[in-house]
């Protein structure tokens, strides 16, 4: 799971490493308030999960408070690369000599964990890495004896900074490492790590990846994982245990198994329609889960179409079939719904189906023609939104 910068810096901070004080906000009044008590000039940071806002226009310095409300309205519901800023983080501006590089991550290969600092910091780490690869000095740690001294001095020494950053830039190395090992993280990275003028060495940026198979040992992972997705219906989703991604397109899509989805939105492409979503079940989902299913997606207005597509193994289609009808009586489906069953359990599941019939649910032999029926029902001539016209077929 990745955070975003201000829970990476939050988190950090904790195992000492220093970070500018700052406030996340949501609101441009808000991102006023946090600058006038942080004092000017203060840096706003467009908070989104990818790399190099700066060059998108997403880090502004503002010197009053007239700017600091020009930048957060700008940046505020700005579109970075696809993702939409919902969140700005208002730090005190830094003063900069230079930027540094520093992270560490696991190195699966040498089993082992690699330490990276390089004095081309700011930039993005790969195009060094490409163009200059001496220029990063690298360093494993066998996790059994975790950092020493030395493997701070190797990296600060290797990576030729400046002498005036050394100490600082070796006690953060020791800070981030902690940081890294004790939050269970896949990744810890700090680009650019500056040099002050008057001589600090100071994190500017962070990105902190979690390992969430680590979880359980952190209970508050939970609330960063609530954090991340400010999508209502990934978070509605996530309550209910189901994997879900919201796409683009118009055909809602419910699916056993990550392959299987995968290959239903290829099918709808195909039939000539877009996913509106991405939504697996998993493994032996039973009635709940299906109609749980059902209430996400059709809370997506963009919905036209459903696309239920179900390859029994473990998951039985008598139980999917069950889901389906406890759906409908639980919730308003106002938009149709093609079911096509297959594998376990599949004829009875049909079978249900068309003792139960229900208005707008249509039953479809393959996953080909299901995938036709959605498209066509989703299209604005279809039925989509209006349901009355499609009985029961199967
Ligand atoms: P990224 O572009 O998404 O990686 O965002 P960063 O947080 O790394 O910021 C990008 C660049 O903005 C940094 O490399 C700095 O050059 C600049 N920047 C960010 N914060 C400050 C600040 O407090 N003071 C100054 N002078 N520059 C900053
Ligand atoms: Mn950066």
């Amino acid at each position: 799971m990745d955070l975003f910068e201000y829970q990476g810096k939050q988190l950090l901070a904790r195992f000492g490493v220093p970070v500018s004080d700052g406030e996340a906000v949501e609101s441009v009044d808000d991102a006023v308030t946090a600058a006038d008590r942080l004092g000017y000039p203060v840096v706003v940071k467009a908070q989104v999960q990818v790399g190099g806002r700066g060059k998108a226009g997403g880090i502004k310095l503002a010197n009053s408070t007239d700017e600091a409300r020009e930048h957060a309205s700008n940046i505020l519901g700005m579109d970075i690369k696809g993702h939409t800023v919902r969140r700005v983080w208002i730090e005190k501006a830094s003063d900069i000599s230079e930027e540094y590089y520093a992270s560490f991550t696991l190195d699966r290969a040498a089993k082992k964990h690699l330490g990276m600092v390089s004095a081309k910091g700011g930039i993005d780490i790969e195009a060094v890495a490409e163009e200059d690869p001496e220029a990063i000095a690298r360093v494993h740690i066998d996790p059994l004896i975790g950092i020493e001294d030395y493997h701070a001095r190797q990296l600060v020494f290797g990576a030729k900074l400046n002498p005036a950053a050394r100490n600082g830039a070796i006690a953060i190395l020791k800070q981030l490492y902690t940081a890294f090992v004790e939050l269970d993280a896949d990744l810890v990275e700090v680009n650019p790590l500056i040099l002050t003028p008057d001589g600090r060495v100071h994190a500017l940026d962070a990105k902190v990846s979690l390992d969430d198979n680590a979880g359980y040992r952190h209970p508050e992972f939970e609330d960063f994982r609530n954090m991340a997705s400010a999508d209502p219906r990934e978070q509605m989703a996530r309550e209910r245990g189901l994997n879900y991604i919201g796409l683009d397109g118009e055909v809602g899509i419910i699916g056993n198994g990550a392959g299987l989805v995968m290959s239903t939105l290829d099918v709808v492409n195909q039939a000539g329609g877009k996913a509106a979503n991405f939504l697996d079940v998993g493994g032996g989902a039973g009635a709940k889960t299906i109609a749980n299913a059902l209430e996400v997606i059709t809370s997506d207005p963009n919905v036209r179409s459903v696309l239920i597509n179900i390859f029994g193994g473990i998951t039985r289609c008598d139980l999917v079939a069950q889901g389906i009808i406890e759906g409908f009586s639980n919730i308003d489906v106002t938009v149709p719904v093609v079911v096509r069953l297959d594998g376990t359990s599949a004829e009875e599941g049909r079978a249900i189906l068309a003792a139960n019939p229900l208005e707008g649910l249509v039953s479809a032999a393959t996953m080909l023609e299901a995938a036709g029926r959605a498209v066509e029902l989703a299209k604005p001539g279809g039925a989509g939104g209006s349901p009355g016209s499609n009985g029961q077929e199967a």
